[in-house]
């Protein structure tokens, strides 16, 4: 790929930036305690201000703004964070994700094993 060591566009990004955060989401307590719900609201509030796409930042903070991250369990975060890809796959004509596929997706992967 002669793209390979360029600096990332805005698809690199997102599709690099998604992986990150519903994996972390994939990784967050079933019970997380105060702190660690505390925890990821300051990180999706900084990580939707520090976005390096100003127009994606912008757009996301609005959506954490109007839709306030839910972050008492990882089922709970996991389709927000859903959502929240939904509502940028609807802006960009992409299709939308079937929320109540999130984990196997991002976490424990198809039933036939072929990620294994
Ligand atoms: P991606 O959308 O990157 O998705 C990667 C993979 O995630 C998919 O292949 C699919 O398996 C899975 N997936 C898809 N939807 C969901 C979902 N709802 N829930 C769980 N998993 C899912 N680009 C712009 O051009 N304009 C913007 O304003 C913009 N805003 C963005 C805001 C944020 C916060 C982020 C992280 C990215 C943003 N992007 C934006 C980038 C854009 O969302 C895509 O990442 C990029 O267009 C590449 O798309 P893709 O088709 O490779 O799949």
């Amino acid at each position: 790929d002669p793209r390979a060591d360029c600096p990332p566009d805005v698809e690199v990004l997102g599709r690099s930036s998604w992986t990150l955060l519903h994996s972390i989401a994939a990784t967050y307590p079933e019970t997380p305690s105060r702190t660690q719900q505390a925890d990821l609201l300051r990180f999706v509030d900084l990580f939707a201000k520090l976005y390096p796409c100003w127009v994606c930042a912008e757009d996301f903070q609005a959506y954490a703004a109007a839709r306030v991250p839910r972050v008492a369990s990882r089922d709970e975060f996991g389709i927000w964070l859903c959502g929240a890809h939904n509502e940028v796959n609807r802006k960009l004509g992409k299709k939308e994700f079937d929320c109540s596929k999130w984990l196997e997706r991002w976490k424990t992967g198809p039933k036939d094993g072929r990620c294994d």
